[in-house]
């Protein structure tokens, strides 16, 4: 029997996995979530100790596909999707930088994006069918979902990004794909590009579009998120030995990844949330309050300006709680619990360029903002609880070079860019241009169909 995925509004039906991959949301709006996790005995986790990434990515995952995916066509899949490097960059005793940069669009977001192109594509050759998915980014999503399903039969990609808040290079690797690929670029943040996606999600006018996400509301986006992990894991912690992570968070997608590891088996001591200015969960962990931050802050870590991140409704149905699509908490969680295995700290943008700098000093190892505000975190749950010589992983999500003005500015010299890039970024851009309005951007789908 395939795992059933149900929705965090608890509305609509029970799913498999090829469903809710398909839709991205639930019809009442809820996101899927697995109704039990599919755990790995602590023997299988340790295995992971002497296997290459993708051999890990298939053992984890095929707990989600069984009865979906034959087991060949999934190892085939990762060994595919994962041919890049993981560095792990040891700074001082145990403590660890987790390099997640390395893949074609040098964001963590390649990981999820290139496996969910691969089943996406499987699923609608099986069915001989049709598809647009429609993203939101606010600057690395869409440039690694453009890249992830660029020229996939049967796949149409929309990405609405924000102008202004998107660096040069973030830009050029989404707007000089051309084929299957149209990036809009809209005059407005990007809560506006999330709300109209959403909203075209729901729109009774659009309802004979075959239309998906791949935003981070998609659980597609997140199971293989939950990878790097079990991996940092396998490398650095005694079998059965606990480990810290420290995540930086926008829509929470990647720090999900971990609470799904957790969920799964692993032993995790505390997942640190690290956030920039947007500070709705920490101060929501706090104080058991919720309220998101409209409009969302803009920072230098620029792909985390989330005022209301879309996976809290996961987090909090998993400890016991509802909250809707809206940010509105129906049913408060376990917030003993979640204080228990969370920690939250938020990062301002001068404490991000400081960090990049005392980390250079210090180690001469260069974080960019994202990474940046995923250290000082760390730094603050320190403060709190010692680290006691367990292993802890920081999670550098982009790489340098994709900001390269801002490293400029911060510590003076210009990060190295790595070859895929450079080439990537000096062919021609195309993109369309509107501003945040819902119903030109429904003329624009309709038009386009
Ligand atoms: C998207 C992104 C994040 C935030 O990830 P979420 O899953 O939205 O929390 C962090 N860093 C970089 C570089 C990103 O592109």
């Amino acid at each position: 029997m395939p795992l059933k995925f149900v929705s965090t509004n608890g509305q609509s039906p029970a799913v498999n996995l090829r469903e809710a991959f398909l839709r991205g949301q639930a019809p009442d709006r809820g996101l899927y979530f697995p109704e039990k996790f599919p755990t790995l005995a602590s023997e299988e986790i340790a295995a992971f100790a002497k296997l290459p990434y993708h051999e890990i990515a298939f053992r984890v995952l095929s707990k989600y596909t069984e009865g979906i995916i034959p087991a060949d066509a999934l190892a085939a899949i990762c060994r595919d999707a994962y041919n890049f490097d993981i560095p792990l960059e040891k700074v001082y005793d145990r403590v660890v930088v987790m390099r997640l940069d390395q893949g074609p669009t040098a964001s963590f977001k390649d990981f999820a994006a290139r496996m969910m192109a691969r089943l996406m594509g499987r699923f609608l050759q099986e069915d001989g069918q049709q598809l647009t998915i429609l993203t939101a980014t606010s600057g690395d999503t869409g440039a690694a979902v453009a890249h992830a399903f660029h020229n996939v039969p049967g796949v149409r990609v929309i990405v609405l990004f924000p102008i202004e808040e998107v660096s040069l290079s973030q830009r050029k690797l989404m707007t000089t794909l051309t084929g299957n690929v149209r990036t809009v670029a809209i005059d407005g943040k990007f809560d506006d590009c999330q709300a109209m996606v959403k909203q075209a999600f729901s729109d009774p006018a659009l309802k004979h579009l075959p239309l998906s996400s791949a935003n981070s509301i998609n659980i597609g986006r997140l199971l293989p998120q939950s990878v790097y992990y079990f991996y940092a894991a396998s490398r650095l912690a005694q079998p059965g030995e606990p480990i810290v992570f420290s995540v930086p968070s926008g829509n929470f997608g990647d720090m999900m990844g971990a609470i799904v590891a957790r969920q799964m088996g692993l032993p995790v001591k505390k997942i640190v949330a690290s956030v920039n200015d947007n500070d709705a969960f920490p101060k929501f962990l706090a104080s058991g309050h919720y309220e998101k931050i409209v409009p969302s802050r803009n920072s230098v870590s620029n792909a985390m300006n989330v005022g209301h991140p879309s996976n809290l409704a996961r987090l909090v149905a998993l400890y016991g709680g509802r909250m809707d699509e809206t940010g509105m908490i129906h049913r408060q969680p376990d917030l003993a619990a979640m204080r228990r295995d969370l920690f939250s700290s938020s990062v301002s943008d001068d404490q991000t360029r400081e960090t990049i700098r005392e980390v250079w000093n210090k180690y001469q190892l260069l974080l960019e903002a994202h990474g940046a505000v995923a250290w000082r975190g760390f730094l603050d749950w320190q403060e709190h609880e010692p680290l006691n010589g367990l292993p802890a992983v920081i999670l550098e999500t982009a790489n340098p070079a994709k900001f390269p003005e801002e490293i400029e500015k911060t510590i003076g010299f210009a990060p190295d860019v790595p070859p895929a890039m450079t080439a990537a970024i000096q062919l021609p851009e195309e993109f369309d241009r509107m501003g945040a309005d819902y119903e030109k951007f429904r003329d624009y789908l309709l038009a386009r169909h």
